[in-house]
């Protein structure tokens, strides 16, 4: 079995293994083979660096993988819920856009087809939004099946445009199930984050905005108006929690 360096008395029995077998070999080099003293040290320290740069590799795949499993989602492939934050821009002063997306009747969409078919509609909707996103932005997968897209440099109206082609592009674009083609449609609050303001406060409104175009019959995109927008709209957006 493999045994596992996890503590630092493991490290320093480690390096007293690797020098007790340094000697051993230098010690057989010389007498035996009779080679000069720097092709011996050279022999012993090949392979040994080859060891641990093999070991070094794996570990930084190893760190890369979790890394990556932490800030992306694992069925969609977008950022993650624990990413988004790191994705504001420092410079908020200049127009940025926050848009929440949410599937319209997904309990429904799972209860006829199965979950099954629900995490392919997912991984649809999850492509899509990508697809129609520009390289610069933001997306990610809040949890179950909303969605939050960062748009910086963009305007309110701008990113309201965008979330109205997105609304068009699912509702033509139906997800492919084994039982034939299911059309899909979704709502999607739009609102801007303005200079100095927390992602949480833009998740708010643009929360607030889903609220109202899930309301006014789902299907559509809504652009935070605070006129309209004064209630406590939940759709879960909002309930992304700060770190400490
Ligand atoms: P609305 O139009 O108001 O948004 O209704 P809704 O049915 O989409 O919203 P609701 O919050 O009632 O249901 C969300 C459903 O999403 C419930 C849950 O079964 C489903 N869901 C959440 N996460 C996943 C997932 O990872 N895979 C699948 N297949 N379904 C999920
Ligand atoms: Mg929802
Ligand atoms: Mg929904």
């Amino acid at each position: 079995m493999r045994r596992q360096i996890e503590s630092a008395g493991d490290v320093r029995r480690f390096a007293a293994l690797i020098c007790l077998g340094v000697l051993i070999v230098d010690t057989l080099l010389r007498d035996l083979a009779l080679l000069p003293g720097a092709l011996t040290a050279v022999m012993i320290a090949a392979p040994l660096a080859y060891a641990m740069g093999q070991r070094l590799r794996a570990n930084q795949r190893h760190a890369q993988a979790l890394e990556h499993a932490l800030h992306h989602d694992s069925l969609t492939g977008l950022r993650s819920r624990a990413s988004l934050r790191a994705g504001v821009p420092g410079d908020t002063a200049r127009p940025c856009a926050v848009i929440v997306a949410d599937i319209d009747h997904f309990k429904r969409f799972n209860d006829c087809h199965g979950h099954a078919a629900g995490d392919l509609a997912l991984r649809h909707f999850a492509q899509l939004l990508r697809e129609n996103c520009r390289a610069g932005d933001l997306v990610a997968r809040l949890g179950g099946e909303e969605f939050v897209i960062l748009m910086p440099m963009t305007s309110p109206a701008n990113a309201l445009r965008a979330a109205n082609r997105m609304a068009r592009r699912i509702r033509q674009g139906p997800v492919f199930l084994d039982t034939g083609p299911q059309t899909l449609t979704a709502s999607f609050g739009v609102a801007a984050l303005l200079p100095g303001d927390t992602l949480d406060a833009g998740l708010q409104r643009a929360d607030r905005a889903l609220y109202r175009a899930k309301g006014a019959g789902r299907d559509r995109a809504c652009l935070h108006d605070p006129a309209l927008d004064a209630g406590p709209g939940q759709t879960g957006a909002t309930q992304i929690h700060h770190n400490p």
